[in-house]
C-alpha cells in the first residue's frame, strides 16, 4: 500500500476540496494507468505547476468493438507505487460504473479536429475521449489539465471542446519522452514482443525523415509523407503518414508554418502512434508546442 490518497467514487472527490482551498492550482493528470516515463514527467511538471491530481481509468467508451479494451494493462498497486514519490495530492480511480452508470447517456460530439487520422480510424474514439475528459474536468473541476504531444490530435480535440464549450480550464501540451531509440514511450508497447519493439522504432524514424527533408527544404506534403511512408515499410500495416497544420489539422497547400507530422502503424497485435509539432519559416525547423500556452514547451 502507499499513502497517496485513493479515490475511488465520486463521494470520495470530496477530499479534494481542501486542497481547492489551497493557494496552489489543483492540476490534472488524466490517464489510463500503465504508467511509464512519459506519464511520469507530465506528473512531475503538474508538480512544478500546484497539486497534481493523477486519474486512472481505462475508458472503456473510447474503444470500439474489436479494440483492445479488455487486453489493456492495469495495474494500480504499480501505479501508486510510481506517483508516490512524485507529491501526488489524489489519484481518481473509479470503476466503470461510478464514471458511466448506464449506456447510451449523452456524448460528447468532436469539431473539425477530430476528422481524419486517428478520428478516421477510430470511428467514435475521440468522441468517449471528449466525454471522459469533460466528466473528469466536472468532477475534479482542476485549473489546468496537462496532456502529452505523443497523443497530438487528441490535444488538438480536447482543446477545441475546451475553446467551443467554454470549459473553465488552462491546457498544456508537453514533448513526447522517448525510449534512447527514439520509440514513444506508449502503455502498449508491452504489447510487443522483443522483434517487434525492433521494428517499432520505424515511426519515429518516420518523424526524423520527414524532418530531415524538411531542413533539407523539402515543402511538398506529398513528398514528406512518402518519406514518412518509406520508413514505415519496416511495420506490418500503415494506417496513415501524413502532414497538417496546427491547430486545425487541415492539409496544407505548401509545408511551411506550424504542422503536425503524425504517424499510425500496425506492428503485431499494436496500434503505435507518432507524433512531431515543427514551426517551419525563414528560420529553419524547430520542435515547438500544439497549443499556445506560454508554458507549453518547458
Ligand atoms: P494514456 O494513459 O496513454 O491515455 O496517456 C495519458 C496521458 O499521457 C496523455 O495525455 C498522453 O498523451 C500522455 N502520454 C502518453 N505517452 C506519453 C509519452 N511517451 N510522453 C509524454 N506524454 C505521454
Amino acid at each position: 500500500m502507499t499513502d497517496v490518497d485513493l479515490l475511488r467514487t465520486r463521494a470520495d472527490l470530496t477530499r479534494l476540496e481542501p486542497l481547492r482551498a489551497a493557494a496552489a492550482p489543483l492540476v490534472l493528470v488524466p490517464t489510463m494507468g500503465a504508467l511509464h516515463a512519459g506519464h511520469l514527467a507530465l506528473v512531475r511538471r503538474a508538480r512544478e505547476l500546484g497539486d497534481p491530481v493523477v486519474s486512472i481509468f481505462v475508458n472503456p467508451t473510447q474503444f470500439a468493438a474489436g479494440e483492445d479494451f479488455a487486453a489493456y494493462p492495469r495495474d494500480l498497486e504499480r501505479d501508486l507505487a510510481l506517483l508516490e514519490p512524485l507529491g501526488v495530492a489524489a489519484v481518481f480511480a473509479p470503476a466503470v460504473d461510478e464514471m458511466y452508470a448506464r449506456d447510451g447517456g449523452v456524448m460528447v460530439q468532436p469539431g473539425p479536429a477530430a476528422q481524419g487520422l486517428c478520428g478516421g480510424r477510430r470511428p467514435g474514439h475521440f468522441a468517449g475521449v471528449l466525454t471522459i475528459v469533460l466528466k473528469l474536468l466536472h468532477l475534479i473541476r482542476p485549473e489546468i489539465a496537462i496532456f502529452g504531444r505523443k497523443d497530438a490530435q487528441q490535444c488538438l480535440v480536447i482543446a477545441e471542446m475546451v475553446r467551443d464549450l467554454d470549459v473553465p480550464v488552462r491546457l498544456l501540451d508537453l514533448p513526447t519522452v522517448r525510449e534512447p531509440d527514439g520509440l514513444a514511450m506508449s502503455s502498449r508497447n508491452a504489447y510487443l514482443s522483443p522483434a517487434g519493439r525492433r521494428r517499432a522504432r520505424c515511426l519515429s524514424d518516420a518523424l526524423a525523415a520527414a524532418r530531415t527533408a524538411l531542413e533539407a527544404g523539402e515543402r511538398a506534403p506529398a513528398r514528406l509523407a512518402a518519406a514518412m511512408a518509406a520508413a514505415l515499410a519496416a511495420a506490418d500495416s500503415v494506417e496513415y503518414a501524413e502532414v497538417r497544420r496546427v491547430p486545425d489539422l487541415a492539409v496544407p497547400a505548401r509545408a511551411e508554418g506550424r504542422l503536425l507530422l503524425a504517424v499510425a502503424a500496425r506492428i503485431e497485435p499494436a496500434r503505435l502512434i507518432d507524433n512531431l509539432v515543427v514551426q517551419v519559416d525563414a528560420g529553419g525547423v524547430r520542435e515547438t508546442s500544439l497549443l499556445d500556452d506560454r508554458e507549453a514547451t518547458a
